[in-house]
C-alpha cells in the first residue's frame, strides 16, 4: 500500500512554526504520524528538519508542492497546484458525488468473517477489527442509494484505506446485492472503484468466486436494460479490476490514476521488457480504449448526471 512518508518542506517553515503538533487527520487514516514532533528537539543540531503536521499541510505525490490542506479540501481533495487527485474515503465520495443528505445506506449489517483462519503478519479476525476501528467502515464497500442532480440512484464505493480496498465477501455481497436491487428498482448503477487489492487473500477461494457472483449480477442488470457507470479512481488493481470495474456499459476513471491488474513491477520482472511510458494510468488506458472518458473529480457529478439523462436512465 502506498504510504505517505513524513518529508521535509522548508518553505512552510514559518507557517508550522505556529501550528500545532498534529490535527485531526483525514487524509489517510493509516497515514503515518506526520513530521517530527515540533518543539525542542526539532530546533536541535543537524536533524532540526520539520515535517508536515498532516492536520494543516499535505505535500502533494503529483508535484511535491506543500499544500494547505484546506483549500486542497475545498477542491474535493485535489492539488490546486497539479491536479493530483488525492485519497477520498468511501463516506466522503458519497458526500461528494450525492446530493446532500440524499444517502441511505443498504445492508449496513454484513460483517466479515475469518473463515480459513487465516494468519498473515496477525490474525484475519484481529486484521478486520483492527481495520474497522481504525477506518470506521464495517469493510470496504459502501453502497446504497442517494440522489444525483435529483435523479435516483444506486451507489457503491470501494475504500482503498480498508485491506487495500480488497474484494472479500462482503465486499462482494454487498455489491452484488446492490446490483439485485438497482435491477429490480430499474435505478442507474454507479460504482466507484478504489481497491489496491483486487481479491482479499485473507478470505482465499471465498474472495475468488465474488469476482464472477458480482459479474454475473452486472449480467442480469444488463439484461434487464440497467445503465452501469463504473468509475475508476487511484487504484483500481487486481480482481476488482478484472470484475465489475471493468463492466462498466461507461467507464470513466480519475485523472493519472493507476488501473491494471498485476502491479508495473510484476509484470516488468515477468515479461523482461521495458514497459511504455505512462503504462496503467487512466491516461494510457484512454489512449487504448479501456475507458471512455477521464473525469476530474469535479466535474463526476455532472458527468454522471448527463450520461443517465444520455442514455434514458
Ligand atoms: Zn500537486
Amino acid at each position: 500500500m502506498e504510504r505517505r512518508s513524513p518529508s521535509t518542506v522548508p518553505r512552510a517553515e514559518s507557517v508550522i512554526d505556529t501550528a500545532p503538533p498534529r490535527a485531526a487527520d483525514t487524509q489517510r487514516a493509516d497515514a503515518p504520524p506526520g513530521g517530527r514532533p515540533e518543539g525542542k528537539a526539532a530546533d536541535r543540531g543537524p536533524r532540526a528538519k520539520r515535517g508536515v503536521p498532516e492536520g494543516l499541510w499535505l505535500k502533494c505525490d503529483g508535484c511535491g508542492a506543500t499544500i494547505y490542506r484546506k483549500e486542497a479540501e475545498e477542491l474535493l481533495n485535489v492539488c490546486p497546484q497539479c491536479g493530483y487527485h488525492w485519497y477520498v474515503s468511501a463516506a466522503a465520495r458519497m458526500g461528494q458525488l450525492l446530493d446532500a443528505g440524499t444517502f441511505e445506506e443498504w445492508d449496513a449489517n454484513l460483517r466479515p468473517t475469518d473463515p480459513l483462519g487465516f494468519r498473515d503478519k496477525k490474525p484475519y479476525a484481529e486484521r478486520i477489527v483492527s481495520e474497522q476501528k481504525r477506518t470506521g467502515l464495517r469493510d470496504a464497500a459502501l453502497t446504497g442509494t442517494g440522489m444525483i442532480r435529483a435523479r435516483r440512484v444506486a451507489c457503491g464505493v470501494t475504500d482503498s484505506s480498508f485491506i487495500m480496498g480488497s474484494m472479500g465477501s462482503v465486499v462482494g455481497e454487498r455489491l452484488t446485492r446492490l446490483v439485485e436491487r438497482a435491477t429490480t428498482d430499474r435505478l442507474p448503477l454507479i460504482i466507484i472503484s478504489a481497491s489496491g487489492g483486487g481479491a482479499r487473500m485473507h478470505e482465499g477461494i471465498l474472495s475468488l468466486m465474488q469476482m464472477a457472483k458480482v459479474s454475473a449480477a452486472l449480467a442480469r442488470y444488463s439484461q434487464a436494460g440497467g445503465l452501469f457507470i463504473s468509475v475508476l479512481t487511484n487504484p483500481t488493481m487486481g480482481g476488482v479490476a478484472a470484475s465489475f470495474a471493468s463492466l462498466g456499459d461507461l467507464c470513466f476513471a480519475e485523472p493519472r490514476a493507476l488501473i491494471g491488474f498485476a502491479g508495473p513491477r510484476t509484470i516488468k520482472a515477468t515479461i523482461r521488457v521495458e514497459l511504455p511510458q505512462g503504462f496503467q494510468t487512466s491516461e494510457f488506458l484512454l489512449q487504448h480504449g479501456f475507458i471512455d472518458r477521464i473525469v476530474a473529480r469535479k466535474d463526476l457529478k455532472s458527468e454522471i448526471a448527463r450520461a443517465i439523462d444520455y442514455c434514458g436512465g
